[in-house]
């Protein structure tokens, strides 16, 4: 681990979290300039996430939503310590019970961590190197880092695959052999190679086709169970985050504008971009009154230039005055719920009836 001699940790901090919290992100934001020119002169800042305030439980899955271009695969990057972030704290706690900021972490620091927290891809197809075998490609991490010796690790991938539901037979194939489904679940036993404890999946099961979502969601919903993992499900998708997430995170131009249990979001939003989310979810049963789409006017606003005010406030149907001028903070609204909105407490959203979704799972 990355204990020194004098048993002092790079990056701890004298913070205690809440039990049973793993990571809880304070203040998060990453901006990337904007450089033109010849001297190539920072002209602007793209503030691709910006002050992200969310605690994430151990063993249990928060979804995080938003259209494309929210920031929310960028939060999922700057987790992994892809993106190294531009401010705030990512205090993570480790096995031992002690805390770390992982946030300013040198490379040489975060290799440890770097086991604990690993990332399922999105693209079975291009996320696996066609010119290595499945004993390759899962094994590398195990290679890498010598956690298992040399001569174990051909047993240790034949474990790994059946736990993910392959045959152990298969693992001198190339992955141009499987399926998309068979190919995500070679990716899902590479991050589980090194046994992590935070598993940032995004946009895992966008690129499979309908017909094998549901068993790769199972998957990874019975791996939860059996390896204690903790999710950060990233998804544009909100039928699939309801199935997998106990909690929603909803994003939007790179802020958190609400939080909640799954069940009580889709029950009753209390955001007005998280009901637009919401009415936008297929309807799985054809015979039902059909759910009046909200059609929200433009794009998602530019991270570069963000609206004054509420930054939701040139698509909202609810603007009033002061959301042109009087940024809205992320505040608790119900105990449990947060939103960033001036008058979530007296809209009435409408969200989807329990029966609606559960009927499509
Ligand atoms: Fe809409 Fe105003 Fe609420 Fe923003 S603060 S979501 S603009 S009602």
């Amino acid at each position: 681990m990355s204990a020194g001699r004098n048993g002092h940790v790079a990056g701890q901090v004298d913070d205690t979290l809440p039990e049973d919290v793993l990571l809880d992100i304070r203040g998060l934001t990453k901006h990337f300039p904007i450089r033109r020119g010849l001297l190539s002169r920072t002209v602007g800042q793209i503030r691709a996430v910006d002050g992200v305030e969310l605690q994430v439980r151990a063993r249990r899955t928060i979804g995080l939503v938003g259209e494309s271009g929210c920031g929310k695969s960028t939060l999922g990057r700057c987790v992994l310590r892809v993106y190294p972030p531009t401010s705030g704290e990512l205090l993570y706690r480790r096995p031992d019970g002690n805390v770390v900021n992982l946030a300013p972490l040198r490379e040489q620091d975060l290799l440890p961590y770097r086991r604990q927290i690993r990332m399922v891809f999105q693209d079975p197809f291009s996320s696996l190197n066609p010119r290595m075998t499945l004993l390759q490609i899962v094994g590398e991490p195990l290679k890498v880092t010598k956690v298992v010796p040399a001569d174990e690790i051909e047993d240790r991938v034949a474990d790994l695959l059946r736990r993910v539901g392959l045959r152990p037979e298969y693992i001198r194939r190339y992955p141009n052999a499987f399926s998309g489904g068979e190919r995500q679940r070679v990716g899902i036993a590479r991050a589980l190679a090194l046994s992590p404890r935070l598993v940032v999946a995004d946009e895992a099961v966008s690129a499979l086709d309908v017909s094998v979502r549901a068993q790769i969601l199972n998957l990874l919903k019975d791996l939860q169970e059996t390896e204690d993992l903790t999710y950060l499900f990233i998804s544009h998708d909100l039928g699939m985050v309801e199935y997998m997430a106990d909690e929603v995170v909803v994003m939007y131009v790179g802020r958190v504008v609400e939080t909640a249990p799954t069940d009580e979001l889709f029950e009753r939003p209390l955001h007005p971009y998280s009901e637009a989310l919401l009415s936008a979810v297929p309807d799985p049963d054809p015979t039902a009154a059909k759910r009046e789409r909200i059609i929200l006017r433009g794009e998602v606003a530019d991270p570069s230039q963000v609206p004054d005010g509420c930054p939701f406030h040139p698509r909202c149907f609810y603007a009033q005055d002061r959301c042109r001028t009087e940024p809205p903070p992320l505040r608790e609204i119900i105990p449990g719920r947060q939103a960033a909105c001036h008058f979530a407490d007296e809209l009435h959203l409408r969200g989807i009836p329990e029966a609606a979704v559960s009927s499509g799972r």
